[in-house]
């Protein structure tokens, strides 16, 4: 079996070390023998449906976000909602998920317009919430670390992806952190999420192959140890 990852903006979207994610979906898939192919869908690149078998869209700051939202308005946005609609999986992190959501309002400057994945919006807030992060998930525990002064509002109907059990997660107010839309994540997750946290890795590769190949599929289990002392690390952390 082969899969395409779908890299949105990340020579322009890629800080706290999310490109952490791309290498741990490749190398997870590629421990199984599936064939692996990332793609670097950028400003400029003209997604097309089917191109892309599961997306990764990394963090930013402001001024980045503001280039790719630009891009977003144009048919690499409209491609991209047309994709999860059809049951693509999608991993955002920060950055990417405020530009997923309705809009996302830094400091100084206009709205940024949103694909409107998420029925959700970012307000960019007076003090950055910066600081290791655990959240209680459909995955379990999920350990992360955030840096972001934007507050996403999930609105009515919205799904978090959990609930925050230490550190800010979507607002630091309403202790919702993330959020999931069909397949499609967005968090505030840096870390990098994945390597960390094996369950959910391997349910974005799980998702993306059953799309593809319109049946179920059960992924051969990894030796995790690794990965488990490294989540293990990061609540004990708290303790
Ligand atoms: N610029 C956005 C914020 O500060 C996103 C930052 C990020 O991707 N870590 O909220």
């Amino acid at each position: 079996m082969k899969l395409a990852i779908g890299y949105l903006y990340g020579d322009l979207m890629n800080i706290y070390g999310d490109i952490g994610n791309i290498i741990a979906l490749k190398k997870r898939a590629e421990w199984r023998k599936i064939d692996i192919e990332v793609k670097n869908i950028s400003i400029g690149s003209k997604l097309k449906k089917g191109d892309v078998d599961i997306f990764f869209f990394g963090g930013g700051q402001d001024q980045a976000q503001e280039l790719v939202s630009r891009d977003l308005l144009g048919s690499n946005g409209s491609v991209i909602k047309q994709e999860i609609e059809r049951g693509a999986p999608l991993l955002s992190i920060c950055g990417g998920y405020q530009l997923l959501g309705e809009y996302y309002k830094p400091h100084n400057n206009p709205k940024l317009p949103g694909v409107g994945l998420f029925p959700a919006y970012t307000i960019a807030g007076d003090n950055r919430m910066i600081g290791n992060i655990i959240i209680e998930s459909m995955f379990g525990k999920l350990v992360g670390f955030e840096n972001h002064s934007g507050k996403t509002y999930l609105k009515q109907g919205a799904v978090p992806l959990g609930m925050v059990v230490k550190g800010f997660g979507n607002n630091g107010e309403d202790q919702t952190e993330g959020c999931i839309h069909k397949n499609a994540i967005g968090c505030y997750m840096h870390g990098s999420l994945l390597p960390k946290n094996p369950k959910l890795a391997d349910w974005l590769l799980k998702k993306a192959l059953e799309v593809k190949y319109q049946k179920e599929i059960n992924l051969e289990p990894l030796d995790d140890t690794l990965e488990v002392q490294a989540h293990n690390a990061a609540i004990k952390k708290f303790e």
